[in-house]
């Protein structure tokens, strides 16, 4: 990997102005809640670009949203949120984010346990030939085995249709069916298809769970190259603050770009009275042992039944670091907590709606990313959603 240019060697040498309590006596014409992905964007490109004062406001005591990584005690870098990997075919994406880290190749690899084997996800010929004995070689007899086992179903309605109209219904039952239901709480037929439309069917020996032209981590982790994005001197930070306790205090700056759930911005009312989006969150047991790898991939998934665990990610795998030991984490799903994922399915997207139409209304205030827009985005997703909103204000705001 190239050396950062000068140019992007001064980026990342600014220091990122932390505020030890709410700046009482000064004014920003740009507030922005939250300091994610799409929070860090934003006050970026507004800080450098448009040469904006601009307070980022956020609620945890960190930067990073829930790419957030850090050292553990053993000092094996870990995600606090769970695996981030990014992956991107969006050229301008990967423009962007090369300025404010070095990044180190990592194609994502991940085996399911079923059946006591371990076998490839997504599913391609080594799968099939491993859980069901077969030994079909090439792409010809896998489509042909394929064809053999799905219900074909055009315009899939929702995730189960999705599964069994493009792997048939053993698969779906012991890779997808319990898995979804662990994660989501709901049925695959309670989900639009958008959710199993992630995950690709392969009818050759690929097995990477992403195909994506750029695949990389950054080199020394997510929270330094935040910490870069938002070094500027036009950028404060305000952490381990709600939003919602200080807003009346902001009342001067003249643009808001909020990233959080989009039903509290709205005390929960919309035209038919009170209600709620429903947002997934996780739980995540970390254990460190004494030896020198757990598992033989970063992920496995445990899509059967039992345990009721989804997933065991083992970090050290990410960024190829050497340790004796290693941390691993298993992670549980649940309703209540911090949000990670929207639940796409057709109730959601009405209550979202409602919301929505709010949102249409005001002035100079903006909703961006994956839990303002209640959207199953994707790391490059999310920076573009932040970046194309980004281009649009400054053309607005010039006119
Ligand atoms: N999924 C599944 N079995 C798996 C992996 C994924 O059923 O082994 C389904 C599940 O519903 C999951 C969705 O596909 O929520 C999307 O998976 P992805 O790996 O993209 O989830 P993320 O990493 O965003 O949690």
């Amino acid at each position: 990997m190239k050396k950062l240019t000068d140019k992007r060697t001064k980026i990342s040498n600014n220091k990122i102005n932390i505020l030890t309590k709410f700046p009482e006596n000064e004014d920003f014409e740009i507030v922005v809640v939250g300091a994610g992905i799409s929070g860090a964007v934003i006050a970026e490109r507004c800080a450098r670009i448009l040469r904006k004062k601009v307070l980022v406001i956020e609620k945890r005591y960190h930067i990073g949203g829930n790419c957030y990584d850090h050292f553990d005690k053993k000092g094996i870098l870990i995600h606090k949120y769970g695996p981030h990997l990014f992956h991107t075919n969006y050229e301008n994406v990967w423009k962007y984010v090369k300025k404010f880290s070095e990044w180190c190749k990592y194609e994502h690899k991940v085996l399911s346990y079923v059946d006591k084997k371990l076998v490839p996800i997504p599913v391609n010929i080594n799968t099939v030939n491993i859980l069901f004995g077969e030994h079909i070689k090439s792409e010809n007899e896998m489509k042909k085995w394929l064809e053999k086992k799905i219900i074909p179903i055009t315009n899939s309605k929702n995730s189960e249709e999705s599964a069994i109209s493009r792997v048939g219904k053993e698969l779906y039952e012991k890779m997808f069916k319990f898995y979804t239901k662990k994660q989501w709480n709901l049925w695959p037929s309670e989900l639009d298809a958008s959710v199993m439309n992630r995950i690709p069917v392969r009818t050759n020996y690929e097995d990477r769970y992403f195909t994506d032209k750029y695949q990389f981590l950054p080199k020394d982790s997510y929270t330094k190259m935040f910490n870069n994005l938002l070094a500027h001197p036009n950028i404060k930070v305000l952490l381990n603050t709600d939003y919602f306790k200080v807003r009346k205090k902001l009342k001067k700056a003249k643009y808001l770009f909020y990233t959080g759930q989009i039903d509290r911005f709205f005390n929960y009312r919309t035209e038919k009275g009170r209600e709620r989006l429903p947002y997934r969150s996780l739980r995540f047991k970390f254990k460190t042992y004494n030896k020198k790898y757990f598992q033989k991939n970063s992920v496995i998934n445990y899509p059967e039944k039992k345990p009721s665990f989804t997933r065991i990610v083992e970090y050290k795998h990410f960024t190829k670091q050497k340790h004796p030991k290693t941390t691993i984490s298993r992670e549980f799903s649940k309703s209540k907590g911090e949000p990670y994922y929207p639940v796409p399915n057709p109730k959601n997207k009405e209550i979202f709606e409602r919301f929505k139409k709010q949102v249409d209304k005001l002035k100079n205030v903006f909703f961006v990313g994956r839990l303002a827009n209640y959207q199953y985005f994707n790391i490059d997703q999310t920076i573009k959603n932040a970046l194309d909103l980004f281009k649009e204000f400054k053309k607005n705001i010039k006119e």
